[in-house]
């Protein structure tokens, strides 16, 4: 198959872009990397989130909320196709708040990030403790829990069985997908680029580069400066319990098969994949400050991810303007984008150009003027 498309990176991101393409008939060809390479779409927390999202980029607001409107009917259509349960659920999501200025810190950003973007009706409540333990009645909250943000429109889902399936996904509208496949080097031929790698070469128009960290040296063959940096994410895993958590909250939810997934720390570690008992430690003490009954959970497993960060934590999303045709994807919320890079983003790659909704994300934000 000569592909119309290729697209290099077989994360969340580049999975879902190379969905919504195969998805618009054409013909994909999906590139993933070796078993070494820093893998973020597989250290997931698995939060569909909106809420507190944006500050400082109104249009990464719009962005978030525009991937969230479109989640229902994208997981729908998923699971139709691949047979797959993505276990979404979007019934919202809390934000716990600890002591009185916890509770008002929380709502003073909120309303910030609300004046910042519109005048519509917020999607998210303060609700104070006695409202909380009515959304929570199984669970004994810690007497420094002073209420909530309770976000409407957040909600979560399986990361992983969200990633099998957009894989699935591609076979079955026609592209195909190799692992093992990095790609060394990127070349202008014609007007066509040719993709070397270890085995052979390929050739396409067209090219997506999502392929996380690994997207710095691709990039930079096509005239795309793009500047990255790791964030490692710990995440701890209990043993299972009956279903007491209805709705996730940011850095704790309980999945569908009873875990209870607690993170994520933010830490500075360079490309360090380590897992310390540090984090362990603090995670395990915030867990059991909210809800002390976890103070007897077992942690059956402890993991590290590396964060696909931008100097303002906000995504690229850009087309060469040396090499036009080549474009690039990255983000570090995959799993909460996925419906708008499946629709929106993968939509526009066909058209060949990115549309002014784009403008804000190109990687040219962060181009200082040299010093005279
Ligand atoms: C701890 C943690 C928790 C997170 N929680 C959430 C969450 O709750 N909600 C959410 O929305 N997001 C979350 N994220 C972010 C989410 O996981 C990432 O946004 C997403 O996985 C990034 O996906 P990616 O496809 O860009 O990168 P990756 O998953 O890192 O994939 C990049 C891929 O590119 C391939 N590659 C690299 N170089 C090459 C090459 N030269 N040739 C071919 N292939 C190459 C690699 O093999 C790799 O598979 C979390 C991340 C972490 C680390």
């Amino acid at each position: 198959m000569r592909p119309d498309i290729i697209v290099i990176g077989g994360g969340t991101v580049g999975a879902a872009i190379g969905y919504g393409l195969a998805r618009l008939k054409q013909r994909v060809m999906l590139l993933d990397g070796g078993d070494g390479d820093y893998r973020a779409a597989q250290a997931n927390f698995g939060l569909v989130w909106l809420q507190g999202k944006g500050i400082g980029l109104p249009a990464y607001q719009g962005l978030t909320s525009a991937s969230v409107d479109l989640w229902r009917e994208f997981a729908g259509e998923i699971e139709a196709l691949c047979g797959a349960d993505l276990a979404y659920e979007n019934n919202g999501g809390i934000v716990f708040c600890m002591g009185e200025d916890g509770f008002e810190n929380r709502r003073a950003q909120l309303l910030r990030l609300h004046n910042q973007w519109s005048g519509a009706e917020p999607d998210w409540e303060m609700i104070d403790r006695s409202a909380l333990e009515k959304l929570l009645p199984k669970a004994r909250l810690g007497k420094s829990v002073s209420g909530a943000s309770f976000g409407r429109r957040d909600g979560h889902a399986n990361p992983l069985r969200l990633l099998m399936a957009l894989h699935e996904g591609i076979i079955r509208h026609g592209g195909a997908m190799r692992s093992h496949a990095t790609v060394r080097r990127i070349e202008r031929s014609g007007t066509d680029f040719r993709l070397l790698l270890d085995d052979g070469e390929l050739v396409a128009p067209r090219i997506v580069i999502a392929a996380g960290l690994g997207s710095v040296a691709l990039a930079s063959q096509v005239g795309l400066d793009v500047p990255l940096r790791p964030q490692r994410g710990q995440v701890l895993v209990t043993e299972r319990f009956e279903p007491f958590m209805p709705l996730p909250a940011s850095g704790l939810r309980q999945t569908g098969e009873g875990t209870v997934m607690i993170g994520a720390t933010q830490e500075e570690a360079g490309f360090d994949l380590s897992t310390t008992s540090d984090a362990a430690s603090r995670l395990s003490r915030k867990t059991v400050e909210i809800m002390p009954d976890m103070a007897g959970a077992k942690l059956v497993r402890q993991w590290a991810g590396l964060r696909v960060m931008t100097p303002d934590s906000y995504p690229i999303y850009a087309q060469s303007a040396t090499h036009p045709g080549a474009f690039v994807a990255l983000c570090h919320s995959g799993v909460t984008l996925a419906a708008f890079h499946a629709r929106e983003l993968a939509r526009s790659v066909v058209d060949g150009a990115l549309p002014d909704f784009f403008t804000p994300f190109h990687q040219r934000r962060f181009d200082v003027p040299k010093a005279a």
